[in-house]
């Protein structure tokens, strides 16, 4: 007999660590933006697992790679080459207008990456004294969970109780360029920076603001490190946030939709003269650049390289906005939005975001929500005009009830 959602759910709490406080769906089957939980009940799923699946759940072009994959070779290590890791930089620098990739697996695992290369190459071509290098970052940042960078968290609970921290962080406010301006000198690496502050509530900075960290990380000789994994590859109507502003950050890190919701793939595309300064036996990960990443990888970019998912991003994303000004000041006190990706600060007298999560889930819509009353749309850039509008119409019957 297979168990009913409520069993799973109560069969979880023992043996699960309680790390996340998920919503009381238990899903089983999904396709495009559908999912389908344990007793066939049907959601639209507006959050698209953080971005990771923004060409929807289990696209036909992306299951057709990894399938081929799978019959062929999954595993090498970077031990030995496989037939598969050249193509997908070649693609995957060419989309991003990038010289060089570094593979890695998960989201805090490209930014760790990045930090370690950011240090190196300011000992090594910027000269800055040995163990001195430092990174400025932005409060409220989200860049993942490992030790080193829930260090520079700004969130108490991220942060408390997991110190001691890795030394060499500034936090600056976000989206002040005179802040950021104050924090450089000799010892900035870099500045790492996410382009939409995407846990914090989808914060988009002022117009100008990318060009201002490119300006004045240029000025002061420090790297310009963009944390896309959230906000690139198509997520905001363009293949990566900074290109909404033509800015061109030193380094890119990638994550989530890379891996086409199959597998976890991330990467580092940066510069030549930024990745040029790992040599053999300084960095590594077993699982980096396998051979099955790399073919879901390089169809991720293929359906990219259409434009396809950036222009629907654009266009749904009018539609999203215009549907949620509608519902400004009818329950809706404040929202934020840049393409198919919105932040939406409930009144906090209806509800909290996890009780507004809890109302959509029972009329069929599943969102997150961040802090306190603010919740978070991302639906698969696949989803249809009629789908995104009857999840705007939900959101509208629930804030009014
Ligand atoms: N960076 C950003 C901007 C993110 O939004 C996230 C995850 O939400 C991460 C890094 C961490 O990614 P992962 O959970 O794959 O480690």
């Amino acid at each position: 007999r297979t168990r009913t959602s409520d069993e799973l759910i109560r069969a979880e709490e023992p043996v699960l660590a309680h790390n996340y406080h998920p919503l009381p769906v238990v899903v089983a089957r999904a396709e495009g933006a559908w999912v389908e939980d344990v007793e066939g009940r049907r959601y639209l799923d507006m959050l698209a697992g953080y971005s990771a699946l923004n060409f929807g759940h289990r696209h036909p072009a992306l299951i057709e790679a990894a399938h081929h994959q799978l019959d062929r070779l999954t595993l090498t290590s970077r031990a030995f080459h496989s037939d598969r890791l050249a193509e997908f930089a070649e693609r995957l620098t060419a989309l991003t207008g990038q010289d060089m990739v570094l593979p890695m697996n998960t989201g805090a695992e490209a930014v760790e990456s990045g930090i370690k290369v950011a240090r190196k190459w300011a000992y090594e071509v910027k000269g800055v004294p040995a163990d001195r290098a430092t990174i400025v970052v932005a409060a409220d940042n989200f860049h993942g969970r490992t030790t080193t960078i829930v260090g520079f968290s700004t969130d108490e609970t991220a942060r408390s109780g997991f110190g001691p921290f890795a030394p060499g962080f500034r936090i600056v406010p976000y989206n002040d360029l005179a802040a950021l301006e104050a924090a450089l000198d000799e010892t900035t690496a870099a500045v790492l920076i996410e382009p939409v502050q995407g846990e914090a509530g989808v914060i988009v900075p002022d117009d100008g603001y990318l060009t201002g960290v490119r300006e004045l990380t240029r000025r002061a000789g420090c790297l310009f490190l963009a944390d896309e994994i959230q906000s690139g590859l198509g997520r905001t109507g363009r293949t990566l946030a900074v290109d909404h502003e033509d800015v061109v950050p030193d380094v890119v890190l990638l994550g989530k939709a890379l891996g086409g919701g199959i597998v976890p793939v991330s990467a580092v595309v940066g510069r030549r003269e930024v990745l040029g300064v790992l040599r053999p036996g300084e960095h590594g990960s077993t699982f980096g650049g396998n051979p099955l990443s790399a073919a879901v990888g390089t169809a991720v970019v293929g359906l990219l390289e259409t434009g396809e998912f950036q222009r629907r991003a654009a266009e749904l994303g009018a539609v999203l906005r215009e549907g949620l000004a509608e519902l400004a000041g009818r329950g809706v006190v404040g929202f934020r939005s840049r393409g198919l990706w919105a932040g939406v600060d409930v009144d906090p007298a209806i509800g909290t975001g996890r009780e507004i999560g809890e109302r959509l889930m029972r009329e069929g819509v599943l969102v997150k929500d961040t802090h306190g009353s603010t919740i978070r749309l991302a639906p698969p850039l696949t989803i249809t005009e009629g789908e995104l509008r009857s999840a705007l119409a939900s959101l509208e019957k629930v804030l009014a009830a």
